[in-house]
């Protein structure tokens, strides 16, 4: 199935010179969404997968969709101040400033193997900032999954030893 057409582009969002990606409009069609859940699915079935790892707050859709279709945990990663119980934290670096995620502290266990889902890869920022969590909590990656990946912007590269496994890609800075 072809989802890029399905995306829709919105430029200068949220502020000037950003291509962004909206899965909104692909949330418009249940065959498409069903379609990524079951490819999904059927792609971890045999690995033994303890949790399904998903970002704020896109990777929420399509993780916990995930979740539910495995039927294994789903693991919240947040902005900071967001989760009620005790957190352990990861700062990253943005174009301005810096950002911190966070993962309650018992969400995983010591061997859990996960798989990390969020809508875009984009510089890697997010994801890798998500893998430095997951290792402290002695989880084990067994892949980052996305709809979209963004080629132009290197996410790859920031993520070396951790597969990466994305469906669309658009040739944007
Ligand atoms: P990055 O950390 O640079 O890989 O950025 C990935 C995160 O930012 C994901 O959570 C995306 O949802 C969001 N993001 C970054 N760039 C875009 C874009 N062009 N369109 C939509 N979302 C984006």
């Amino acid at each position: 199935m072809d989802l890029a057409p399905l995306i829709r582009n919105v430029p200068d969002f949220p502020k000037a010179g950003i291509q962004f990606k909206d899965i909104t409009t692909l949330l418009q069609y249940p065959d498409a969404f069903r379609h990524i859940i079951d490819g999904w699915k059927a792609r971890y079935a045999n690995q033994r997968i303890n949790a399904i790892v998903g970002m704020e707050a896109r990777g929420f859709i399509f993780g916990g969709a995930l979740a539910y279709a495995m039927g294994v945990p789903f693991v919240p990663v947040r902005k900071k101040g967001k989760l009620p119980a005790r957190t352990i934290a990861a700062t990253y670096d943005l174009e301005y400033g810096t950002d911190t995620l966070e993962i309650h502290a018992d969400a995983l266990r010591k061997g859990d193997r996960v798989v990390i889902i969020d809508d875009l890869l984009a510089t890697g920022g997010t994801v890798a900032a998500m893998a430095r969590l997951v290792s402290q909590l002695g989880a084990e990656i067994v892949e980052a999954a996305f709809v979209i990946e963004l080629p132009p912007l290197k996410g790859r590269e920031k993520l070396a030893g951790i597969p990466v496994h994305t469906l669309v890609e658009f040739m944007v800075e």
